[in-house]
Order: C-alpha cells, then structure tokens, then sequence
C-alpha cells in the first residue's frame, strides 16, 4: 500500500500511544480512520478534536478486541459506514510483568486474552471482509519479544510470538486473495503501554522503565518506521537497531539471549529483594 488517500483505516487500541499516533499519520495522508478502543473516552476525545481542527474523517467507536460480539458489531459497523476496509492497524494491547513465578494467573490469562486471541479475533473478522472484497493490508503490532525471548515478560512474549506464528501462517494462505501483511516487532516505544501494565507483586512500571537500558524510541519515530515499512511492501519491520541485533544474534545462536537474560537477572537478585522485584 503506497497510497493512503480515501483508505478506509480501522486502527484498535487508537485512543494511546502507537495506535493514536498511526491514526493521526494516517489521517494526514488522507485516510478515513476508525478509532477503536476500549477506552471510548479517549477514542473519542481524538475523533472529535481532529474532526474540529481539521475537518478529518475520523470517528471513534467502543471495542474490548477480547469481545467476539463487538469485534463482529464494530467490524460490520465499518463496513455499514464505508463499504469496506482497507487496512487494518491491529495494535490493541497491554504489558504485564515480572518473574513468572511472581505473576498473577489471572494477568497471564489477560494479557494472552487481549495480545493474542483479542488480537486474532480482530485480524480474522477483518482477514473475511478483505478476502470477500479481493484485497487489503493488514498490520499487526507484536513486539521484538515475538522473535526473541522476554524474561520477566514471559505471557507477554508467548503472546507476541502467537501474534508473529499468526501472521507468517495466514501469509501463506492469503498470498492468492489480494491480502498483504505486515509484522511489526518493535523494540521499546514512549507509551502508556508501561504505566498502564500490570506487574507481580513489588515491582511497577517506574522500576521497570527505569531498567530499560537503551533508548526508547518516540511515538513519533515509531510510526514513521511502520508507514516507511508499509508504503515499502516491507513484509516484517524490526526497529530500533538494538531488536534486529537481538533478533539476529537469536537466530544464529539460539541460547545466548537466554544466558545473558540469566545473567542481567542474577545481577537483579542480587542486589537484594527489594531491588530485584
Ligand atoms: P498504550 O497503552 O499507549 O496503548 C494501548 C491501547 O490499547 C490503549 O489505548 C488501550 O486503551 C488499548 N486497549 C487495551 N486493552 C484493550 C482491549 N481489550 N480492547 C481494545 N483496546 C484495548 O500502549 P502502546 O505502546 O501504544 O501499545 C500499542 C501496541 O504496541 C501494543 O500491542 C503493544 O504491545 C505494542 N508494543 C509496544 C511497545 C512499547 O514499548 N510501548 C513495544 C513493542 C510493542
């Protein structure tokens, strides 16, 4: 997709974040985008204010991607409204942390809930309209923890990876119906993604960000990557340099990232309890 003029977008998770700054872009470019969130509020304070200001075609709708009956009600609702859809921005999702002994069930469950089956619910509903009208662009949002293994982010990682082994299976099928994807891996992105996660007992999002030991990518920068990668035909994007290069050194020796995993969190507990939580 070269061209996101009179494109109808529907961007999930759009109210925060990634997904906010992928609808603004996109509405820049002269797309139509439907902003689905859970938080409505917020999805709607966006639609509305860009509509105000700039006379774009956005609008919002409710969605919690882990209900099948308003994944089907929002999807119909945008075909209803605009005939079809072209492209999908599948971003909805959330972070939850900590040492998977620590993690509530009740967290892993929801973030595999959200990241991964809301995920697919999304991708499937729209995958159908797209395959009867003979073509779109779907774009799902994983995470370099699709490619590589994320210690203290173990359900979040299984999720990513459902979302990676998702896309690359239904590539294949997809090939002969006129539908494209990409795969988005990133690395860490200045969101609410962390201050709205959930984590195991002692630790929190301060903690965690603080931890992060390279640069965190701005929203900004975030997206440029994506449409650079989408308007390229680009069928995987991996940024910043640090995720290829972790994501390399992964598929060459498998094992590594693991040891120096092991290593980074022998050096955490350590340092005692409470610092290491
Ligand atoms: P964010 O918290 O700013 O935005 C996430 C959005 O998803 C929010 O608007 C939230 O309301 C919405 N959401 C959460 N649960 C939902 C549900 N059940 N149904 C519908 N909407 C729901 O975080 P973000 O960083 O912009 O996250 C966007 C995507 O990017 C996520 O899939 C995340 O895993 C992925 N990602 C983020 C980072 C990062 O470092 N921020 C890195 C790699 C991948």
């Amino acid at each position: 997709m070269r061209d996101f003029r009179e494109k109808v977008v529907l961007v999930t998770g759009g109210a925060s974040g990634l997904g906010a700054g992928l609808a603004a872009a996109l509405l820049e470019r002269g797309a139509s985008v439907v902003i689905a969130d859970i938080n409505v509020e917020g999805a709607q304070a966006l639609a509305s204010r860009w509509v105000a200001e700039r006379g774009d075609r956005a609008w919002a709708v409710a969605l919690d991607v882990t209900s099948s009956e308003q994944v089907d009600g929002v999807v119909d609702e945008v075909v209803r409204r605009h005939g079809r859809i072209d492209l999908l921005i599948n971003n909805a999702g959330i972070a939850v942390g900590g040492e998977f002994h620590d993690v509530p069930p009740r967290a892993v469950r929801r973030v595999l809930d959200i990241n991964l089956l809301g995920a697919a619910q999304v991708m499937q509903a729209v995958y159908r309209v797209m395959v009867k009208q003979g073509g779109g662009h779907i774009v799902n949002i994983a995470s370099m923890y699709g490619l590589i293994p994320g210690a203290m982010a173990a359900a979040y990682a299984a999720a990513k990876h459902g979302v990676v082994g998702l896309t690359e299976s239904v590539r294949a099928e997809a090939r002969q119906l006129g539908v494209t994807f990409t795969l988005v891996c990133p690395g860490f992105i200045a969101t609410n993604l962390f201050a709205a996660g959930e984590y195991s007992p002692g630790l929190d999002a301060e903690r965690v960000v603080s931890r992060i030991p390279f640069r965190i990518v701005s929203v900004d920068d975030a997206v440029a990557a994506i449409l650079n990668g989408v308007t390229r035909g680009k069928s995987i994007v991996v940024f910043p340099w640090y995720a290829r290069l972790f994501w390399w050194l992964h598929r060459l020796h498998p094992g590594l990232l693991v040891r120096l995993s092991a290593a980074e969190l022998a050096r955490q507990r350590a340092r005692g309890p409470a610092e290491s939580r």
